[in-house]
């Protein structure tokens, strides 16, 4: 993998394209670090507006402004919902954001299963929450890809998080039937499934799809919206997977924890409510 950049670097503009027209873009004050892993391409860049920001093969995924958004409402409702997690399991995940907000609950144990250790490596340098995470006592770290994982093991857990890359390489396998009917096999009795499914503008015929097989596969299939103001369409979605727990039970029983900056117990009904288009 190559060295973080020289600070001789200057200042560049960053473009994710997200149609052949249209897209986001950063200028970039300074390159941290720029590299290529056997997976992917990784560049950590540090912006005016949103901090440091993680690209992956181009395409941003997380930033320090706005990743409370996403990673808070992947988390808190299957967190919120489930009446007493103890094992949560996060595929994916590698710049820490999830396991932070998992480590907020007196979990007993978080495994995090993440195929490029030098994502890792990386985001424990450039982004703050990542390395106090990593040593807390309960979290145990396995770099694999998540789907041999769920092949080789036969460990159960309350809460899976699926926190993968867009379809593209090795996180193809991560959206596919076949990986969430071996994943629904490593789940306790009434456990939970809750993975980012992309965005609801340019990914409609994938939310389409993953619901119809889903349907044959759990009682409860919910799509659920945040806003997440760097990712396409700055509108994103979660799955909620479950055959016992009801994301919309008439009262919701337990508090998130506190501190929280964009999840509480109105953000989560509303984020179940679909507008026609998705409906
Ligand atoms: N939420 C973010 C997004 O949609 O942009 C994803 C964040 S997280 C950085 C995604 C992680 O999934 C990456 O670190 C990537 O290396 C990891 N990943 C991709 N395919 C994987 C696989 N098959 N098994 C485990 N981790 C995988």
């Amino acid at each position: 993998m190559s060295r973080p950049v020289p600070s001789s670097f200057k200042p560049a503009e960053f473009r994710e394209w997200h149609t052949p027209s249209s897209g986001l873009f950063f200028l970039a004050k300074r390159s941290l670090f720029s590299g290529r892993t056997p997976f992917q391409k990784v560049d950590v860049i540090e912006t005016e507006s949103f901090g440091r920001v993680l690209l992956l093969d181009g395409l941003v995924q997380t930033t320090e402004k706005d990743e409370f958004f996403y990673h808070e409402m992947l988390v808190h409702p299957a967190m919120v919902c489930h009446p007493a997690p103890e094992e949560v399991l996060i595929i994916g995940g590698g710049d820490g954001g999830t396991l932070k907000e998992v480590l907020r609950y007196p979990i007993k144990r978080a495994v995090m299963v993440e195929i490029d250790g030098e994502v890792i490596q990386v985001c424990k340098r450039y982004f703050p929450w990542l390395k106090p995470a990593l040593r807390d006592k309960r979290v145990e770290l396995r770099i694999a890809d998540g789907n041999h994982f769920i092949q080789e093991s036969n460990r159960k857990f309350d809460i899976v998080f699926v926190d993968s890359s867009d379809p593209v390489g090795p996180s193809t396998v991560l959206h596919q039937r076949s990986f969430f009917l071996r994943l629904k096999e490593h789940l306790k009795r009434g456990g939970v499934v809750a993975a980012q499914a992309g965005s609801p503008l340019y990914h409609f015929s994938s939310l389409r799809k993953k619901r119809l097989f889903l349907r044959k596969m759990f009682r409860f299939v919910l799509f659920y919206l945040a806003p997440v103001p760097t990712y396409p369409g700055c509108m994103w979605s979660f799955l909620f997977l479950s055959d016992r727990v009801n994301p919309l039970p008439k009262k919701i029983k337990k508090n998130p924890p506190v501190g929280l900056r964009y999840y509480n117990q109105e953000i989560h009904r509303a984020a179940f409510a679909l507008p026609p288009f998705l409906k």
